[in-house]
């Protein structure tokens, strides 16, 4: 127990999990292998699978397996209970998904002693992993490691039925699909694991996928923050919750090949180098909605979001016109295959509001750049508008993060606009400067066994930091010609002028006009001003605002995407406490919302109070 849960002030209100977060009762080293469907599909992979592990033994480590279910076979249990209803119950569907790694544990196992070694296959209820109730996507409480213990000190490999889980009820859950991923880093992370091993069918992490860009180059590194973006936009490579663990408990992971010796890629804490980006992604299947005319007041936007929050569709690029005459046009992206759903939403809300219209569209694509790079280094936003614009391709809309930039444009130039960028900021090739990896990051960092033992539940949202940045200005340019080349222009230009940009927004064109908001530093107010008044007079648009005092507002932490409730209850605070809120910019590790600057203070208050259960 970390030593701090015995003073009653800290230890009192925390349940304390079953981490071990010390190493230092273990001599062996002990790593944990996770094996995905592809690579255990048939017998004589699973033996590869087996020899891979046995390799591992031999070499002097402990040795934790999990495994997925074999090839596509949760496919196909999904498609047996479809054949008999559109809408089997949750609990069930988990009772039958789950059988599928139960099948490759016993074969995993067996393999192992059909080759001498000895081996024990646990489901996850004889394994302690305790999750919530929600089934089909259940989230992991804690582990106990007691039993996989005694069973690697008997000198067993012990294999794991990845993406299952169990309740206080007792009942079987799974952890949502691809959830193994997940199994594996969390146990990785109960167990004070010195490496996480995933295997699979590609050999690494990618500048972008591969399939799409052949000269897509294979990191030898990468950082968590940079890998969940990643993740997060579609990168498909691993379960995005699986890297929130492996962040949040500093647990190494590598992914590689089942098929091959070759080594993998790295994800740790630290970047591979200082450039600015470390990777591309693309997101075919998006759809935007638009909604003009929204009365100018709190709790408009508010009410529009609480409604799809409600219907759980999950929103992304969320940009909002400044206010003209009152009323506001507000955009934002949704997964495809909720458009449907998120259209009757969106319009049962813009008749209570009183809005204008909207409309939606399905034939867009996001375009994204990452890299922790991108935070202290200018230059970025502007690369990568102008490799775009170099294509002829139009920009539909922008939004930008700290770590991350992403724009919206037809879902034909994709492709192209994903190769010019990929192309723009050479990622093909490795970084000039690699840094050399320092310290292997670690369960036993001075501080973090204070910060696990805090949490009640392993998954739980961490809130590091609540903050309100009020040096920044904001100016917003309206009526621009929506055509290609004009994000490239207006940030070229203001890079040129040594001016450092912050969020930029763009929403996407109305009768061929697009506006665009940006922030940058009031010390830089009065050139950008300069800068955009000359550009506003050469396209011949009439609406140029400024706004010298803004505040920014900003929550960080982790897993505040992938706890979707997490973005709305900010909007929620703040708009209860009367506060409109004007630029937002979300990450996988910080929301930030620009509000004026006169509610700065009131606002930072506000959400203090309302994450004071969540904060560190
Ligand atoms: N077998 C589960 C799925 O197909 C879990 C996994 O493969 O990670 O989603
Ligand atoms: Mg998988």
């Amino acid at each position: 127990m970390p030593p701090d849960c015995q003073n009653p002030k800290i230890g009192e209100n925390w349940t304390v999990l079953f981490v071990s977060i010390s190493n230092s009762l273990r001599t062996m080293p002990l790593i944990v292998q996770k094996f995905g469907g592809s690579s255990v599909a048939d017998t004589q992979k699973i033996l590869g699978a087996a020899r891979k592990a046995i390799r591992a033994a031999q070499a002097g480590n402990q040795v934790v397996v999990v495994v997925s279910a074999m090839g596509k076979t949760t496919n196909q249990l999904i498609a047996l209970a479809n054949e008999i209803t559109e809408r089997p119950s949750y609990r069930e569907m988990d009772m039958l998904m789950s059988s599928g790694e139960q099948v490759t544990i016993a074969l995993f196992a067996i393999a192992l002693e059909s080759l001498g070694y000895k081996a024990v296959s646990m489901t996850a209820a004889q394994l302690g992993i305790k999750t919530d109730s929600s089934h089909t996507r259940a989230r992991i409480k804690s582990i106990s490691t007691e039993r996989m213990r005694k069973a690697l000190d008997e000198g067993k490999i012990v294999i794991a039925a990845g993406f299952q889980g169990i309740d206080d009820d007792g009942d079987i859950t799974t952890l949502g699909r691809g959830g193994s991923d997940t199994s594996a880093v969390a146990l990785a992370a109960a167990l004070g694991a010195d490496e996480c091993e995933i295997y699979t069918d590609v050999d690494g992490v990618y500048s972008t996928d591969p399939r799409i860009l052949p000269e897509a180059r294979k990191v030898e590194r990468i950082a968590y923050d940079e890998m969940l973006e990643l993740a997060s936009l579609g990168a498909g490579v691993m379960h995005s919750r699986s890297i929130e663990f492996a962040k949040k408990f500093r647990v190494p992971v590598q992914v590689r090949s089942s098929f091959s010796d070759t080594p993998g890629s790295l994800i740790v804490a630290e970047p591979e180098s200082d450039d600015p980006v470390c990777g591309a992604a693309i997101s075919k299947n998006e759809a935007r909605f638009t909604v003009i005319g929204i009365p100018d007041q709190p709790g408009n936007a508010m009410r529009l979001f609480s409604a799809i929050a409600e219907a759980k569709i999950p929103t992304d690029m969320i940009v909002q016109n400044i206010g003209v005459e009152g009323r506001a046009d507000l955009s934002f992206t949704v997964p495809a295959t909720d458009q449907l759903a998120a259209f009757d939403v969106v319009n049962t809300v813009v008749k209570e509001i009183g809005a204008k219209g909207a409309s939606s569209q399905d034939d867009v694509a996001k375009v994204s750049v990452v890299g922790l790079g991108m935070e202290s280094q200018s230059g970025v936003a502007q690369k990568m508008f102008r490799a775009i614009a170099d294509k002829g391709i139009n920009i539909q809309m922008i939004t930008t993060s700290e770590i991350k930039i992403s724009v919206l444009v037809s879902r034909d130039d994709a492709p192209e606009a994903l190769r010019a960028v990929h192309a723009a900021f050479e990622l093909q090739n490795p970084p000039k400067r690699i840094h050399p990896l320092k310290s292997q990051p670690s369960t036993k960092l001075e501080g973090h066994e204070l910060e696990i033992s805090r949490l009640t539940g392993m998954e739980d949202i961490i809130i590091e930091s609540i903050h309100c940045n009020r040096e920044e200005s904001r100016i917003t340019i309206g009526e621009m010609p929506d055509r290609p080349g004009i994000a490239a222009e207006m940030f070229e230009k203001i890079a040129a002028a040594g001016i450092l940009v912050d969020m930029i927004v763009q929403s996407c064109g109305r009768e061929g006009k697009a506006s665009i908001s940006f922030t940058i530093p009031r010390t830089s107010l009065d050139k950008a001003l300069a800068v955009a008044a000359a550009l506003t007079e050469e396209w011949g648009c009439s609406l140029l605002l400024h706004d010298p005092k803004i505040a920014i507002l900003s929550v960080r932490g982790t897993g505040l995407r992938s706890h979707t409730g997490l973005a709305y209850r900010m909007f929620k605070t703040l708009s209860d406490g009367g506060i409109n809120v004007n630029i937002i910019s979300t990450s996988e590790r910080n929301i930030g919302i620009s509000v004026d600057d006169g509610n700065g203070e009131k606002g930072l208050e506000l959400l203090k109070k309302e994450f004071v259960g969540e904060m560190m």
